[in-house]
This record gives structure tokens, sequence and C-alpha cells, in this order.
């Protein structure tokens, strides 16, 4: 499932074509049926916040997308590539287009059903001015782990299970500690964190979260089996104490952690 980081990288290479442009929508498998009420309007611009997208063509026409765990797009230049598969939403002008297959909602929203998501969310990292205290503050409430609630979309949004699980390694903090016995200044480093990580990964598309002196390679380009710290890492050595990487399920998806550098 694309994280917080991916969908801010599609709303700025979608606005950096789209906007500004009277576009065609359409649907060609018919699973976004209001496509016809987009199509032929001027995009104004793209919003994303956690793993949500909103295409702003009018005040009330608010093309939201959410691409749940198997969504993806496509971009490119015209022609058209021929459909195929479960194209659910296409937008293109003469000169480019995007599809979209998959996704959990492509559906209109006014700027009421917007602000209500808004406000659903919390803070999001990638967005320059998110105040980061309603979450600190959940979560000094909660008994429920620390390595739930970054997922929980109600807390932070945008963070996913590679973000919480590299997070929490950095922080040496075990997944399973509970949110209140997680101290503010672990939780403010854990956002300032977020906030570098992932604007680091709407720029490279890898996920890159290791430091150069904790690679057993530190110098030259980043190995990919040295990209992370933990995630898809289990039953290898932590790199900075060579214990085990561990997993388990947390919050309906995998969690990895080292038993010996994170602490519960
Ligand atoms: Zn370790």
């Amino acid at each position: 499932m694309p994280e917080g980081n991916q969908i801010h990288r599609f709303a700025e290479e979608h606005a950096a074509v789209f906007a500004g442009k009277r576009v065609h929508v359409d649907s060609p498998n018919g699973g976004f049926a209001d496509a016809e009420v987009l199509d032929g309007h001027k995009l104004i611009r793209v919003d994303a916040i956690g793993k949500h997208l909103g295409y702003r063509f009018g005040r009330d026409l608010i093309l939201h997308v959410h691409l749940g765990m198997y969504g993806d797009f496509k971009q490119g230049k015209m022609p058209l590539p021929p459909v195929k598969g479960a194209l659910r939403l296409r937008i293109y002008t003469k000169s480019d287009w995007m599809e979209l297959r998959g996704g959990t909602d492509t559906s209109i929203f006014t700027d009421e059903k917007w602000q209500l998501l808004r406000d659903r969310l919390g803070p999001d990292p990638l967005i320059p001015g998110s105040d980061p205290k309603p979450a600190f503050e959940k979560i000094a409430k909660r008994n429920t782990s620390i390595g739930a609630l970054l997922m929980d979309q109600s807390v932070f949004a945008g963070i996913g299970n590679i973000y919480r699980a590299e997070l929490l390694f950095r922080a040496r903090i075990h997944p399973l500690r509970p949110g209140k016995d997680v101290n503010l200044a672990s939780l403010k480093s854990i956002w300032k964190d977020a906030q570098t990580l992932m604007s680091a990964g709407v720029k490279d598309t890898r996920y890159v979260t290791t430091s150069a002196k904790d690679r057993p390679h530190p110098r030259g380009p980043v190995r990919e089996e040295e990209e992370r710290y933990v995630y898809r890492r289990h039953g290898k050595p932590c790199f900075i104490c060579g214990t085990k990487i561990e997993r388990a399920e947390l919050a309906t998806r995998t969690v990895y952690w080292c038993p010996n550098c994170q602490k519960k």
C-alpha cells in the first residue's frame, strides 16, 4: 500500500501536468460512474493529505481518490494506451494522460465532505505547518501499542507499514510499548524523523531509512538490502547489534523490530 510520501508525490506529478488545464475524465470500466460530471472541467489543483488525494475542479467538485492496498497510477504522453484491465479512471489532455487501476474510492466530494475528511485525520508530517500536538495528546492517553497507533490514520495521517517499523527502530522503541509509556520527547523526535524521512521519500522512490554510518557498506550507492533497518529483514542480523530481526502481526499488518535495540 502506498504511504503518504507516495501520495504526495502523485499529487505533485499530477498537478505539474494537469493543473490549470481543461481535462478529459472518463472511466473505461465504469468503476467511477461520475467521471462524466468532471469531463471538460479545468483542474484547479491537487491536494494530498495522508493517503488521500483531492483533485479540485471547483468548490464543491473535488475528485477524492484513495488507493487502498492495490490501487496505482500510471502516466505518460499521448496517445492513450489501449484500454485493458480494471481501468477505473483516466484523466487526459491533448498531450498527457494518467490512469488509475484498482483503488478503493473514487468519488466526488463537496468542500464540506473534504473538510470532514481532514478533521477525521491526524496531522500529516508532509504538510508544512501541521500541528502534531493533538496526536501526542491522543497517544499519551492510550494503552494501545505505539506500533498500532502509528498506523491509525486518525492519530497521524500518511504513516504506513514501512515507516512505522523504521521510525520505531530509529527511536529504539519496541512496537508493542503502550502509547502512554512513550514519553513526549520520543514522540517529538518520531514526528521530526517522520518529516525528514517522508520528505526524502517524496523525491526518492525508494524507502531509504538507514544512515550511512550504520550500513555494512557505508560508501557508494545504498544497496537494496541495506536501505532499511528492520522492515522485511526478519531473521537477518540487526545492523547495530547483530541480533536477529523479529516480526509479528500488529494492526492487521506485519511489524518488524530488533528485540535487543528496541525496548518495551
Ligand atoms: Zn539491534
